[in-house]
């Protein structure tokens, strides 16, 4: 007699969505640990003298701003690294909301193909919930809240906290406003998507390679001594210029427009 399968047993709902390591009195790492952590983010919470910054809000899923409220006793501006749903699905509760001037209009409307959450991109999976951030979730829901950019960040535009200040760099090639965190006296990088320690990924909707490859030749001339990604583990100089040297050696073929621009220069 054929057997009747076993039900699939439900997907509990979570404690506690996210979990924070202090790294020090000024720094802390939020995650969502119950996500899948090919895609999982690492969302940095500088504290500052005069306001703190939060680079990068997850997915959106539970209230990251009732979450962190108990760190949180400055002004606090919340930045969104680029406009892909792990960084910048949780921008709209923050009453400060940063991100580049190229994916601005993405935020305001809540452009879900700009942040690879339409179901046909495959990028958001119900499976990728080990369990739910609340009764009833389902993927088919998900969507990027809009939300109007109180800031609008440009390359060279320095966020000063009082006792540290950084420097937004645009960093494009992931995705168009890809913008990374630059502390000139402390030499380090919060870099979003634009470099970390795992699969960098330059085919998706709007990521250009020979744009990534200019991104990269500028960033080897950065003296930078710690790295705080977007993603996976931090890490530091040795690793930041083998990274950048393993991706140009892969992708810069001659031919490319970078090498054609430095021809053109030495035979100028
Ligand atoms: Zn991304
Ligand atoms: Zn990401």
């Amino acid at each position: 007699m054929p057997q009747t399968p076993a039900p699939l047993s439900p997907v509990p709902i979570c404690d506690s969505w996210f979990s924070t390591q202090k790294i020090s009195d000024r720094l802390y790492l939020v995650t969502e640990p119950h996500y899948y952590w090919f895609n999982r983010a690492n969302l940095w919470l500088i504290k500052g003298q005069k306001q703190d910054l939060l680079i990068d809000t997850g997915l959106g899923v539970s209230s990251l701003r009732q979450y962190i409220a108990s760190l949180i006793d400055k002004p606090l501006l919340a930045i969104a690294s680029h406009i892909h749903f792990d960084h910048a699905g949780g921008m709209h509760e923050f009453d400060r909301r940063a991100i580049h001037a190229a994916e601005a209009s993405a935020l305001r409307t809540g452009d879900d193909y700009e942040a690879l959450c339409k179901p046909e991109q495959g990028w958001v999976r119900q499976e990728d919930f080990h369990c739910l951030p609340h009764a009833g979730f389902t993927v088919e829901q998900y969507t990027l809240h809009g939300t109007e950019p109180t800031d609008i960040l440009n390359e060279g535009d320095v966020l000063d906290l009082g006792d540290r200040a950084f420097e937004v760099m645009h960093l494009p090639g992931h995705s168009p406003g890809c913008i990374a965190l630059y502390d000139p006296q402390a030499k380090e990088l919060f870099s979003g998507d634009v470099v970390y320690d795992g699969e960098l990924l330059d085919q998706l909707h709007c990521s250009h390679v020979p744009t990534y490859v200019s991104t990269f030749e500028r960033l080897q001339k950065l003296p930078v001594e710690a790295v705080y990604p977007g993603h996976y583990t931090v890490f530091g100089r040795e690793r930041y210029h083998q990274i950048l040297d393993e991706y140009l050696a892969a992708k810069r073929q001659p031919g490319c427009p970078s090498e054609l621009r430095q021809i053109r220069m030495q035979s100028a």
